[in-house]
């Protein structure tokens, strides 16, 4: 039965060519609030018709856009970044009833959502060609830029907004048409996104939205000669799929993939802060965040001052509905990831190691996990080598910095790396030894729409913040003439 908590949730449906509608199959799935684990609303199901239509609205929409000028598709994203904003709290309201965040993250991630159109929005005005002087006076070489077409985006669960307002709107600052398939599990917050643009005044064909069964329809576009370009977030195993499928149709591809973020703490580290800081950020969104650091790695002699610190932070936590207000963790995003930490855990303490606080589920109703401290956990248990994605710490401890560096770069991920320490000879070498997207020092400071965001090795390539973003949608074209 649905409570009177929940009434306020809307069912989606595809937005395609400008309206929103069933999907031609009339299939439908449920949606779990995961704080009570009970259906609030149902997601249509695109099949191939649905997106057939979406791909010639795309067609249409790319033709008007790529010729609409670039301040008007400032303007226009300005306007949208208006409405996420004005709209916050109840898009927040709608966002924690299908994610489980608490109410306070999810306004933040609306917000920040909008902060990331006001970026691509600017960014749309600069996407400068160059001149390059040529080897006679007669000849004048240019280069532009140029959008790649219609673009093909899968977005994830974890954060329904940000995921997904990173890659509509840098496509469509360049002048790009998108096909966004959104997160099945938390539909209505990614759907109230696209009305903040529609509202805006968005032209039809520009964005559309559709749902489904994410290999059926990732499958189709991917392999359909209208799309020019892939940006994919989710994990690694799918990553790879969708990459090879894109490379044997010869598509440009955005990846950004799961990690494994070592979180190192050395023995000049203000190891209070650190404390306070990593527990922060480890507990956010339950932990289901892809930079979320990871493996921690603690210097000996602080080793026990500081596993004392974090484990009293995440023993002090209040885990609950996060329509509550005292609420500081939310449930899990759904009952897999839930399995996921039992089963990660319950590997761990086989192979010796110790729990100082949680490891288990909390509650009977929704997706709830405790807050969890693992220490003496051996490199070969499951949690030191694949993403926990949940709420589960595990703290070991090194004694030489070069130890702490082959630790640091043991695994085949490399999106986000922390570290904390006092020393500039310290931070100066982690700055060039540490193999991965994204470093921070002595704060969690990443993920801002102007700054770089994105992985190298196995967590991908390509930047989804900062001006390396505008490139993944842009194509070089080198335009040479000779005045007779
Ligand atoms: P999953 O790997 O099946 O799904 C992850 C995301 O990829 C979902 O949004 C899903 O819809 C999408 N997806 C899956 N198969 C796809 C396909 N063939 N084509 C297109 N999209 C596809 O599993 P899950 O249980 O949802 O998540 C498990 C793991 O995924 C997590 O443990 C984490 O490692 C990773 N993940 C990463 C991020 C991130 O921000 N990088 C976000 C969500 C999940």
């Amino acid at each position: 039965m649905v409570t009177s908590r929940e009434q306020m949730y809307p069912d989606t449906k595809l937005f395609i060519d400008g309206s929103w509608r069933d999907g031609t199959s009339g299939k439908v799935e449920p949606i779990l609030n995961p704080a009570t684990g009970k259906l609030i609303g149902t997601v249509a199901h695109a099949s191939i018709p649905d997106l057939d239509d979406a791909l010639e609205s795309a067609v249409r929409g790319f033709e008007l856009w790529r010729r609409t000028s670039s301040f008007e598709r400032y303007k226009l994203m300005r306007g949208a970044a208006e409405k996420l904003r004005e709209r916050a709290a109840s898009i927040a309201r709608i966002m924690t009833l299908e994610q489980g965040k608490p109410l306070g993250e999810a306004k933040m991630e609306v917000l920040l959502g909008a902060d990331i159109i006001d970026w691509f929005a600017e960014e749309a005005r600069r996407s400068y060609g160059r001149t390059i002087p040529s080897r006679s006076g007669a000849v004048q070489q240019v280069v532009i830029r140029e959008p790649v077409g219609p673009v093909a985006a899968f977005t994830p669960w974890n954060f329904p907004i940000n995921q997904a307002v990173r890659k509509i709107s840098a496509a469509m600052a360049a002048g790009c048409s998108v096909i966004l398939k959104g997160p099945e599990e938390t539909p209505a917050s990614c759907a109230a996104l696209v009305n903040a643009y529609v509202d805006a005044g968005l032209p039809s064909g520009v964005l559309n939205l559709v749902f489904g069964v994410p290999s059926d329809i990732s499958e189709y576009l991917i392999a359909h000669p209208v799309i020019r370009k892939i940006s994919f977030t989710g994990s690694t195993p799918v990553g790879k799929r969708l990459a090879a499928l894109a490379g044997s149709h010869m598509k440009r591809v955005t990846m950004e993939l799961g990690g494994h973020a070592p979180a190192l703490v050395f023995e000049d580290a203000d190891v209070k802060q650190a404390a306070k800081l990593l527990s922060a950020a480890k507990f956010r969104n339950a932990g289901q965040v892809c930079v979320s650091p990871t493996r921690f790695m603690v210097h000996e002699r602080v080793y026990d001052d500081f596993v004392e610190q974090f484990t009293a932070a995440a023993k002090a936590l209040v885990v609950g509905d996060g329509l509550d207000e005292a609420t500081q963790m939310g449930p899990l995003a759904n009952l897999r990831r839930v399995e996921a930490m039992d089963a990660l855990v319950s590997d761990a303490v086989q192979r010796g190691a110790r729990i100082r606080t949680g490891g288990r589920r909390l509650r009977n109703d929704g997706f709830f996990f405790q807050p969890t401290v693992l220490t003496d956990v051996p490199l070969d248990s499951r949690i030191m080598n694949e993403e926990p994605f949940g709420p589960v710490v595990p703290i070991a401890s090194f004694s030489t910095f070069e130890d702490a560096m082959v630790e640091a770069n043991r695994l085949p991920y490399g999106l986000a790396a922390y570290a904390y320490t006092k020393s500039a000879a310290t931070i100066g070498a982690l700055g060039s030894i540490v193999e991965s997207g994204m470093v921070s020092i002595n704060h969690q400071g990443l993920a801002l729409p102007e700054t770089p965001f994105g992985g190298i090795k196995d967590s991908g390539y390509g930047s989804e913040g900062g001006t390396e973003a505008m490139d993944a949608y842009l194509n070089t074209k080198f335009l040479t003439q000779m005045h007779g």
